[in-house]
């Protein structure tokens, strides 16, 4: 089948890489010609299918594979960062990184076998999750354990992105925007170059956002905690405001005001500060929906019970009730943070309520 390239103009393609069994479909992966080769931004998941996309992709685009000058990064997860380790062997191109996700990659590459499921069960414990549902993840650790089952190596990156910088990417000008919420070092990159299509700057900004998960046209990207394995559960609500964040971080887009919003899922738009406008709406209003379900104590496992999700909570397979509790207790911290709830002392597994 040929893979699906778009030619956005002016030397910028996006390739679609299949994600396996994934409703997301696929991840956009960006190629941006440079003086030096192609420079790829995102290179997708891991997978032989995905690889055979991307490099019929590279092909059709007029490049060659073994060509590839750079891989620039947007976040570390594997629908993004999955190829990164064969793009490198195949044409010895660098991979750049903000440092806060390569910190992620490294402790994902020195973790224990079965450390994230002991941190998980520890967490989901403090949560308040159920026996019902700690019984399979204690199930899974000690099978884990048993079998010293290696996790994922994501690929270290060999180059760190700088905030606000330039990339040093030949022939072309593309700054660095950190934009951390989904991840702790996500980044959006801004080609800072006349649209094709729409030649005048405007006062308040032009050129194109590369937006990774960060922006994208329907889609709310997930927001959880900065979770980490070598964290113990107490330490949970001491450990930043990743909502918090991520709202600063849409702002910051917004504020660039780019003709164009190319994301590493479904497709290009154009009115970025529209949808940061909508983002906000919809986390804003959820954040006024938990403030109201803590008129009584809650613990995090029965506040992402009662929230609204896309589907009834019944019907919720248990991964995606982890990821849920996850985004549950991100809106959680920001509300301590700003001063609307708190937890109840002495509670145990710990309760929170609206102040
Ligand atoms: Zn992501
Ligand atoms: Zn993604």
């Amino acid at each position: 089948m040929a893979p699906q390239v778009i030619d956005h103009r002016g030397g910028v393609w996006s390739i679609a890489v299949p994600i396996p069994d994934n409703p997301l479909g696929h991840t956009l992966v960006h190629l941006l010609e440079t003086d030096r080769g192609p420079v790829l931004i995102d290179t997708g998941w891991d997978d032989p299918a995905s690889w055979d996309t991307l490099t019929a992709g590279i092909t059709a685009c007029g490049f060659a594979p073994a060509d590839v000058h750079g891989v620039v990064l947007t976040h570390h997860h594997p629908d993004h960062h999955g190829l990164s380790a064969k793009v490198r062997e195949t044409s010895g191109a660098w991979v750049a990184m903000h440092a806060a996700d390569t910190a992620v990659v490294r402790r994902t590459r020195a973790a224990e076998p079965g450390q994230w499921l002991d941190y998980l069960v520890a967490k989901l414990t403090a949560a308040g999750a159920p026996n019902a549902h700690m019984e399979p993840l204690r199930a899974a650790r000690a099978r884990r354990r048993e079998r010293q089952l290696p996790g994922p190596r994501p690929a270290l990156p060999d180059r760190d992105i700088a905030p606000g910088e330039l990339l040093a990417l030949p022939g072309r000008r593309v700054r660095a925007i950190w934009t951390p919420g989904h991840t702790p070092g996500h980044v959006c990159l801004h080609l800072e170059e006349a649209h094709p299509a729409n030649p005048s700057p405007t006062p308040t900004g032009f050129g194109r956002l590369f937006s990774g998960d960060h922006l994208l046209p329907s889609i709310t990207p997930h927001i959880g905690l900065y979770e980490d394995p070598d964290d113990v559960p107490s330490d949970l609500l001491d450990r930043g405001d990743p909502l918090g964040d991520y709202l600063d971080s849409l702002e910051r887009v917004a504020r660039l005001a780019p003709a164009e919003v190319l994301p590493a899922h479904q497709h290009a738009f154009p009115d970025a500060a529209g949808r940061v406008r909508e983002l906000i709406a919809h986390h804003e209003e959820r954040l006024a929906d938990l403030r109201a379900l803590l008129r009584e104590p809650l613990t995090a496992w029965q506040l992402a019970t009662a929230m609204q999700w896309n589907r009834p909570w019944e019907r919720i397979p248990p991964g995606s009730r982890n990821i849920a509790v996850s985004e549950a207790e991100a809106h959680l911290r920001h509300l301590i943070k700003r001063g609307h709830a708190e937890p109840v002392p002495g509670s145990d597994p710990v309760h929170y309520v609206a102040v």
